[in-house]
């Protein structure tokens, strides 16, 4: 027996997370099979729409006045501007008060741990405090434990960068770590629960422990970023502590993979999921279709998927719905993949434009625009995948997120727009179609 559904997402992140939420707004039931940890873990927790043409023109000031211009084929072209503001305006409704940027469609500019400034449509409200369009000095605080984040290099590098305030870096070493290869959870834990931990003055709570280290290096700064570990479940509260004792705004400066910021946006969605409804099937691959026997299907639209079969430990377990969305990432999520002559879609075989010759899926500078960069699926106006004749693959099925080609979302820094923008309308869509 087949578990039914009206709307089944195949991803668990920020693209399937999205279409699950949107999908949801309806009166359907929907569910989302999700297998490995998404990229969400790992990417820096902003939202951006697009922060450079893919001329690599930019920082752009306005997102919006670039995706009219945007290549037939971009995600974005087909999902079109005013799906993209409702989407962030959704976006903003579940996130509520944990993420800053809707007073304006202007991109915000937010430092990174490497010292460039990265423009942003979103951001959490843990990073508000140290954009670079503010004009207070700043001071970085890295730890010593935590090389990831050289303070003193990444203030250079904003100075450089032309940042319209002085900034001063200075590495301490982190109350109650000592070892190198501590997780960043571990800082989190620890200021989340304000263990005790030992100084020079005896025992104190780590909150005390870091506010006094830092103190000792402040001069006339009005603000200081620290990496983005300042807790993780009680985050508001230990910026707070550390605000009120250094008597200055504290910021939290994105850092690489795993991303506390990551996991907290993660958070946020999963726990949105579960109180929107929906079901949730997680740590599981789906890894096969069947589709609708003949005559149930109008050809003129591709095959009708009947159900997708998901792999619990060795039982396959049939799951049906009227409408499905594929939301598996891509060249990284292994939503796509490619092996010495082809690049394909895995689960559907779903087409992937892509030239014959392996050669011309790169170039030789590094630097210069790779065309594997944009590989994915090429889907119609309703982020239904095409077929090589630009016919949809599945009369039910959507593509959403880093599955789509024709962007490149490194170079354009738009990779969490346009799984945000594409999961909204996959989902809308998809639910619209499965309550009639
Ligand atoms: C290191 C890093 C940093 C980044 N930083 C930023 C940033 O600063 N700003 C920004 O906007 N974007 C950033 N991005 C890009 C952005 O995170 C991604 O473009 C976006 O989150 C992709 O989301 P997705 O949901 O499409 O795919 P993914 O996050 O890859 O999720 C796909 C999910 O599908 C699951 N899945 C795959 N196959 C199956 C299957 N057969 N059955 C069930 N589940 C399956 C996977 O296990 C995974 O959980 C970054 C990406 C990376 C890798």
């Amino acid at each position: 027996m087949a578990i039914e559904d009206d709307v089944l997402v195949i991803g668990g992140g920020l693209a399937g997370a999205s279409a699950a939420l949107a999908a949801a707004e309806r009166d359907v039931r929907v569910r989302l099979v999700t297998y490995k940890q998404s990229t969400l873990r790992h990417a820096s927790g902003l939202i951006d729409v697009i922060g450079y043409t893919p001329d690599g023109e930019g920082p752009l000031v306005d997102p919006f006045e670039a995706l009219p211009d945007l290549p037939e084929g971009h995600p974005y072209e087909r999902v079109g501007s005013e799906a993209v503001r409702e989407a962030l305006a959704f976006f903003d409704e579940i996130a509520g008060e944990t993420y800053a940027g809707s007073h304006t469609e202007a991109n915000a500019l937010v430092p990174t741990h490497g010292g460039t400034v990265k423009p942003t449509a979103r951001y959490p409200v843990s990073t508000a405090a140290g954009l670079a369009s503010d004009a207070r000095d700043t001071l970085l605080v890295g730890f010593e434990t935590l090389p990831d984040f050289e303070a003193p290099l990444a203030a250079d590098h904003l100075e450089a960068a032309g940042a319209p305030f002085s900034a001063r870096g200075v590495t301490v070493s982190f109350p109650g770590i000592v070892r190198d290869d501590a997780k960043v959870t571990r800082y989190a834990h620890l200021l989340d629960h304000d263990e005790s931990v030992a100084t020079g003055d005896g025992e104190t709570g780590a909150r005390n422990a870091l506010a006094t280290t830092v103190y000792e290096h402040l001069e006339d700064e009005s603000r200081v970023g620290f990496p983005a570990i300042l807790g993780d479940d009680h985050a508001d509260e230990v910026r707070a502590a550390l605000e009120d004792a250094l008597g200055v705004d504290v910021f939290e400066v994105p850092m690489g993979p795993p991303s506390l910021p990551g996991m907290r946006l993660e958070d946020l969605l999963y726990n949105a999921l579960e109180e929107a409804g929906v079901r949730m099937t997680s740590g599981v691959p789906v890894v096969e279709y069947e589709t609708a026997a003949e005559g149930e299907t109008d050809s003129s639209d591709g095959d009708r998927i009947d159900h997708v079969v998901v792999d619990r430990n060795g039982t396959m377990v049939p799951h049906r719905a009227d409408q499905y969305v594929l939301a598996t990432g891509g060249l990284v999520g292994k939503g796509v993949r490619s092996e010495r002559e082809r690049v394909f879609e895995p689960l559907f075989d779903c087409y992937v434009p892509h030239a014959s010759d392996r050669y011309d899926w790169f170039v030789d500078d590094v630097f210069g625009e790779q065309p594997y960069a944009r590989f994915g699926l090429a889907p119609d106006r309703e982020l239904r995948p095409l077929d090589a004749d630009d016919e949809p693959e599945f009369s039910n099925l959507r593509a959403a997120g880093a599955v789509l080609g024709g962007y490149d979302f490194a170079a354009e820094k738009s990779g969490a727009g346009v799984s945000l923008a594409t999961g909204y309308v996959a989902g809308t869509r998809a639910g619209t179609e499965a309550e009639r």
